[in-house]
């Protein structure tokens, strides 16, 4: 029997499309990948070319004189622009608000073939710790209203960069979106005097239907009412509203776990293209009682069609509990340690 399930955080319905439900397995990969050379002569965010990218905005290590890991530029096709002040405008039905936004693009590694996936769990520790200096800097300024850190995997993704980087954007305005989800959280803050996400953790830690991993600090579950084939969240185990509240060795924790469910996705499903997104409260809403900030994580399976668009409700073919067991199972230490050694 098909079932619709209703998102506890958004209010928005899924169908979960048991009658088409497709196997965990039937989702894996099957489109090759060209191999990457590490070094491309002519691409912007590989090592030497530095002067292909408007002036660094963070390099880390900072000194110069040796070789950088990670470092952060503004994007040259940037969607907003840093230098303009933001200015309001309201004319009847049309409001606007000019283009002012910071647009920074983390440029992860120099090595061009590398994924993040792969990574020594102490490099994704860099590259969150990168996105947390940015977040805080960016979280000072007062013109700016809120912080999007995301990454695009594959071309299903919305990347055209092969190079392995993500992005920041921050917006002198909160989205319809976003909006809505804080005042979601605070209604019912104010109705039962609890964090909605801390209460959904306690039931989901209970049930562990959808738990695929725990460690000190997070949990990784599949959502109840997932829109997609393994949409995957992340949250830290105690409540905090805001990615600026981690602490570093939450960050060393947060790191092994993102790399590990990443691992999972690329070793289970063959390197699905993917998005995440670090989902943070607003600078005015630090240290709310009511919002929970997690990672979420997209892979792109699927395609958003006629009905999704016309409804704004999905159909998910995939089953969140079928979902979360196959991830349980894929081995990453195994399949890594038997890849090695293959290739000794
Ligand atoms: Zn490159
Ligand atoms: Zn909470």
């Amino acid at each position: 029997m098909p079932e619709l399930r209703q998102n506890f955080a958004t209010k928005e319905w899924v169908i979960i499309a048991t009658e088409r439900a497709r196997r965990p397995e039937q989702m894996v990969q099957h489109r090759e990948r060209k191999p990457l050379a590490p070094f491309v002569a002519s691409c912007p965010f590989c090592p030497g070319n530095e002067g292909l990218t408007p002036p660094e905005v963070l390099r880390v290590p900072a000194s110069t004189a040796v070789p950088w890991h990670v470092r952060v530029v503004p994007n040259k096709f940037a969607a907003l622009s840093r230098e303009v002040e933001p200015t309001r405008t309201v004319h009847r039905s049309r409001r606007t608000v000019n283009g002012f936004g910071v647009h920074d693009v983390v440029i992860e590694t120099p090595d061009h073939a590398q994924v993040l996936a792969l990574m020594p769990d102490s490099y994704v520790a860099e590259i969150l710790r990168v996105y947390k200096t940015r977040y805080d800097e960016l979280s000072l300024d007062p013109r700016i209203a809120h912080i999007t850190i995301f990454k695009n995997h594959g071309a299903d993704a919305g990347t055209s960069l092969e190079h392995p980087h993500s992005q920041l954007i921050a917006t002198p305005v909160i989205s319809h979106q976003v909006r809505e989800r804080f005042q979601h959280a605070l209604r019912h803050h104010d109705d039962f005097g609890e964090c909605m996400f801390c209460q959904m953790l306690e039931e989901e830690m209970e049930e562990q239907a959808r738990v695929v991993m725990t460690s000190e600090h997070f949990v990784a579950l599949e959502l109840f009412a997932s829109p997609a084939p393994f949409c995957t969240h992340i949250y830290p185990r105690r409540h905090m509203a805001s990615f600026g509240d981690v602490s570093a060795a939450e960050i060393n924790d947060l790191a092994r776990m993102l790399r590990t469910m990443l691992a999972k996705l690329y070793h289970g499903l063959k390197d699905p293209d993917f998005n995440f997104t670090l989902r943070s409260a607003p600078a005015e809403n630090f240290g709310v009682k009511y919002f929970h900030w997690y990672v979420s994580i997209i892979p792109r399976l699927t395609r958003v069609a006629g009905f999704e668009l016309g409804s704004g409700m999905f159909i998910n073919t995939v089953v969140p509990e079928a979902a979360a067991e196959f991830l349980r199972k894929v081995d990453v230490e195994s399949t890594e340690s038997a890849a090695a050694a293959a290739t000794q």
